[in-house]
């Protein structure tokens, strides 16, 4: 194999896209890994009140359009059902469900010459359906599968529910209970205005005042969030999210909530009671729900035996390629962790790997 993808998100699929045009046969040349159910990427799990309308910037993929859907319909169905043409129509052929576990290098020198042997020169994807040999990897594997929870004194004494975003099942389940929504990113926000018109009182506990943002997100605006992140890549510290560096846009929504209370925001508590959250200056509040919008991580730890990670934790990527590994892409990770954004790293992804292939097959002939 040429190209191994895994992941059939927005990243993954842009990859593909551009690996076909460029004349690749997917299951001869190249081909798309995904362990989730469904087509649709993260966003087939997203939570049914996220609705398509209340989706932010949402690009469409290369190639064809994403035109006329109700913005009543879930995003998760939406999505669903447009990445799932987007497949057919380009002749993708994702194998799902498949689940990669391992990448490693395959570097064997048996004759000891110095030079790589066989399928030396090949990265092994170890996956649920066998081992890939591969000349190049293109990682697209997202956030979504590594929710991020922090941990406080006192967490496993709670009596009451914990869960996360990534389990979030929408507004109706918190009816009539007392919860504490943690985080203030655009998750956190969006549950608890959901939640506060069925619930019996809600509690916003953030680590850093929220920021929001008044006036339009141009492209301008875009780009230097991007450099940012970009920056924190290339110092090889892991990514942050996209709302630490933007800020939350200040919508209609979120006026009226901010007006009537439900974004007032308190500091992180110090410890986790049985019966609610503590600090240390006496104040407690109580909850039957602790929900933990604390964002995600990138969802790598398949990569781990390549030893890719720097000191700092972070994958150090120049365009999208592992500085560490030239074979290896990084797509939908960082400065890319955007519909836009993964659609670009793609293509270039793409761009970079065909240089490298064609450099190697010039060398082999030589
Ligand atoms: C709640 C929420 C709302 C968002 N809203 C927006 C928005 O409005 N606009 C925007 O631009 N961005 C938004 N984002 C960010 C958005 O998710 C990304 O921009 C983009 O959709 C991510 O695409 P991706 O391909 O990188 O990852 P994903 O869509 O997460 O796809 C990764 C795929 O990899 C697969 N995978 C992971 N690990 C493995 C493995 N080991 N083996 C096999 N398969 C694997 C998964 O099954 C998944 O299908 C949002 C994010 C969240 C969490």
């Amino acid at each position: 194999m040429d190209v191994v993808v895994i992941g059939a998100g927005q990243a993954g699929l842009s990859a593909a896209f551009h690996l076909r045009r460029a004349g690749l046969e997917p299951d001869r040349d190249f081909v798309v890994l995904d362990h989730s159910p469904r087509a649709g990427g993260a966003w087939q799990f997203r939570w049914p009140s996220l609705t398509y309308g209340k989706v932010h910037g949402m690009y469409a993929l290369p190639g064809m359009e994403l035109t006329g859907a109700d913005p009543t319909r879930p995003s998760s169905e939406v999505i669903g059902a447009y990445f799932d043409t987007y497949e057919r129509t380009f002749d993708l052929r994702v194998h799902r469900p498949v689940d990669v576990t391992a990448v490693r290098d395959g570097f064997r020198d048996e004759d000891g010459d110095g030079a790589r042997d066989g399928d030396g020169g090949r990265l092994l994807v170890e996956t649920s359906e066998g081992v890939y040999a591969t000349r190049a990897l293109i990682n697209a594997t997202g956030t979504w599968d590594r929710p991020f929870w922090p941990r406080y004194q006192g967490q496993e004494t709670f009596r009451g529910r914990q869960l996360h975003t990534s389990g979030y099942p929408g507004p109706e389940a918190f009816a009539g209970k007392r919860v504490i929504v943690v985080g203030g990113g655009a998750s956190g926000t969006q549950h608890l205005m959901e939640i506060a018109e069925v619930a019996a009182a809600t509690t916003w506990v953030t680590r850093r005042e929220p920021v929001f943002r008044e006036g339009p997100f141009g492209e301008a605006e875009g780009r230097a969030a991007v450099a940012l992140v970009e920056e924190r890549v290339r110092l090889g510290l892991p990514p942050q999210s996209v709302v630490s560096v933007t800020g939350l846009p200040l919508n209609d929504a979120i006026r009226e909530a901010r007006a009537s209370g439900v974004l007032d925001r308190l500091p992180m508590f110090d410890r986790i009671t049985p019966t609610g959250v503590a600090w240390d200056d006496g104040r407690t509040v109580d909850a039957d729900v602790i929900l933990w919008a604390t964002g995600f991580r990138a969802a790598i730890d398949h990569l781990t035996p390549l030893r890719l990670r720097e000191p700092g934790g972070g994958i150090r990527v120049e365009g999208t390629r592992a500085v560490r590994d030239e074979r290896v892409h990084l797509v939908g990770y960082g400065p890319s962790a955007s519909t836009i954004g993964a659609n670009r790293a793609g293509r270039a992804a793409v761009t970079d790997i065909r240089r490298l292939l064609a450099r190697e097959t010039a060398a082999a002939t030589v």
